[in-house]
């Protein structure tokens, strides 16, 4: 089995990732595709040899059960709270299953709370991206680095190996 581990941190938690650029297609049609580490969000391209569709995320996000809670930064009390669920996680966004009510495009707090861990994850910068009646879909904008750090380890233990 043909594996692509990330040439920075070497994990073999890589990812197909889109095709966006006019570069990227051209180099699809030799097969020479660009790839995204799930766990330190580095990108890079490897000759693969064989065709492959093009994906349409670059994090794949894993199913988890974490309590969760968003601020409004633009909130100067700071105590319009939204509790909820987080159901799934990547390096860059989250699904918040909650019955609240929150704008599209809204910046935000996160924190949650994984089991792993005493301490919750706090991202400082979020945005609603999508909404539905379950909740929220939050892309990650401002993260600190000892942050994504903890977070990469939490996705380091759910992700499968990339196997092409
Ligand atoms: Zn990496």
């Amino acid at each position: 089995m043909r594996t692509c581990p990330c040439p920075k941190c070497g994990t073999l938690k890589t990812k197909l990732a889109p095709r966006n650029r006019m570069a990227d297609r051209l180099l699809g049609t030799l097969t020479i595709y660009p790839f995204r580490c799930q766990l330190c969000a580095h990108l890079f391209t490897t000759f693969l040899g064989k065709l492959k569709t093009n994906p349409r995320r670059n994090y794949d996000r894993v199913s988890v059960q974490y309590p969760a809670q968003v601020r409004p930064i633009r909130d100067p009390s700071q105590r319009v709270v939204v509790e909820g669920t987080l159901s799934n996680l990547s390096l860059r966004g989250c699904r918040l299953r909650t019955t609240q009510r929150i704008p599209m495009g809204c910046q935000v707090m996160l924190e949650f709370h994984p089991a792993e861990y005493d301490d919750p994850i706090m991202v400082d910068g979020a945005i609603v991206r999508s909404r539905c009646a379950e909740g929220i879909g939050l892309r990650f904008s401002s993260l600190l680095r000892s942050e994504e750090r903890r977070l990469s380890r939490l996705l380091a233990l759910r992700l499968p190996d990339q196997t092409l």
